[in-house]
């Protein structure tokens, strides 16, 4: 591309001038040729800026004006830029094009707008899910739209780690996902899902669990009964006495499985921890502790528990101690003859610290992941041999997202676990 530079425009003054001063002087009229020259000059300047302004702020053609010398060039940098422009232009507009087809495509009705709340765009699932209409409601707040006051204020919270389940405005019976997350600059993007058939299912699953556990109790127990009164009535080392043994561990396999699946949909099912209740840590620990002494001397295992007397938590109980005791509890049954195992209950910089350490079989990296899932066991037949049923780190999990709290686990194979976990000062009784 041509450049001009200043040599170029002082040669093409000498070329134009350089005439005119040599015929002036030649024929005595010096100044008045000049000042002529000027005149023509500045003439001709302004011809062509005028054709420019034209061109800029009156017509409707995209072809530029002719121009001669430096205005050819100045007319043909405009032209560049306005190539450049047209090309960004066509690319944003691709862009743009192939993002809302992208969003129409999803099955999720999807709706952006700036932080402060003014839509910007939505997609055709938003207008039949959320009853917007476009393009009528660009720049209306989506709080003027979604009035739920859950809805305002989970988008006043900045917090949308979690998703918000509400029911849909349009249908009452459709349950519906709200999920925001930040976009581009001061932007945000809204996508809500249909959940009605997945949030039913799930309701199924756990009344259908929490039920059949319920009905296993009874017969369970009337069995665990009539074992008793038959152990008493056979001689002992006896091939019936060696039945009943089995029978009796057996269904105490069973009733553990039972109670833990209990455990486990009561805890799912109630909702958010009721925050007027306030449970002493030190006593339920002092509790476990007794438990777990008694059960750690059949393997000579060193349990010592470290416990700060007077942290207090709001908070349910039974969720605390299904929580704390199962992690002690499998250090006891995963740790060899002889071990130590070390419980810690103090005050940290977040809140409240609870840890259990082992220097038992540890656990592959490969399980850590899976470990909180239901029913995952590291090993079968070990677990099956502690009577372990693979529910109690799920239990330990839904107990501490009550509390917005998660389990941390560190451990190597061979050398030992630590499973540990932070509660907020928010749960602390004042
Ligand atoms: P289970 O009832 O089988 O103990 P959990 O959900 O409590 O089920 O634990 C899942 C698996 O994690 C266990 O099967 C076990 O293999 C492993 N595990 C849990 N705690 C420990 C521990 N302290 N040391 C080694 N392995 C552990």
């Amino acid at each position: 591309m041509k450049i001009y530079s200043w040599k170029e425009l002082i040669w093409a003054l000498v070329f134009v001038y350089l005439p005119i001063l040599i015929i002036g002087s030649l024929l005595n009229c010096l100044t008045q040729l000049l000042l002529a020259s000027f005149f023509i000059h500045i003439i001709w300047h302004y011809y062509y800026l005028k054709k420019l302004n034209d061109w800029l702020w009156n017509s409707k053609s995209t072809v530029l004006p002719e121009g001669q010398s430096e205005w050819e060039h100045a007319f043909m940098g405009i032209h560049n830029m306005q190539q450049r422009h047209r090309k960004r232009r066509n690319d944003l507009a691709s862009v743009i094009r192939r993002f809302r087809a992208g969003s129409e495509a999803l099955p999720d009705a999807v709706v952006v707008f700036h932080k402060q709340g003014d839509i910007i765009w939505c997609n055709r699932l938003a207008q039949v899910q959320l009853g917007f209409k476009w393009p009528d409601d660009s720049g209306e707040n989506i709080t003027n739209l979604i009035r739920n006051p859950l809805f305002v204020r989970y988008l006043q919270s900045n917090n949308y780690d979690q998703p918000l389940d509400l029911i849909s405005p349009n249908n009452p019976e459709k349950t519906l996902e709200f999920r925001v997350m930040p976009y581009a600059k001061h932007q945000r993007i809204l996508i809500v899902r249909d959940v009605t058939t997945y949030r039913q299912l799930d309701e199924m699953r756990r009344s259908f669990v929490a039920n059949v556990s319920h009905e296993l109790r009874t017969p369970l127990t009337v069995l665990q009964g009539y074992i008793e009164i038959l152990e008493t009535q056979v001689p002992p080392d006896s091939k019936q006495a060696k039945a009943i043994t089995v029978l009796e561990q057996q269904t105490g396999r069973m009733c553990s499985l039972v109670e833990q699946l209990m455990t486990l949909s009561k805890i799912e099912s109630g909702p958010n921890i009721d925050l007027d209740g306030s449970v002493n840590v030190p006593a339920l620990l002092a509790q476990i502790e007794s438990e777990a002494l008694t059960l750690g001397r059949k393997k000579a295992l060193h349990i010592q528990f470290n416990v700060t007397k007077d942290l207090h938590l709001r908070g349910d109980q039974m969720q605390l101690r299904s929580a704390m005791a199962n992690l002690i509890y499998n250090a006891i049954n995963y740790t060899p003859e002889k071990g130590a195992i070390k419980v810690i209950w103090r005050r940290c910089e977040e809140g409240a610290y609870f840890c259990v350490m082992d220097n038992g079989d540890g656990i592959a990296p490969e399980h850590i992941l899976h470990l909180t899932e239901r029913f995952y066991r590291v090993d079968g037949s070990r677990s099956r041999n502690t009577g372990g049923s693979g529910l109690g780190l799920s239990i330990v999990k839904r107990a501490l997202m009550h509390y917005d709290s998660q389990l941390n686990i560190e451990s190597n194979l061979g050398e030992g676990s630590q499973f540990s976990f932070v509660i907020s000062k928010n749960y602390f009784v004042d």
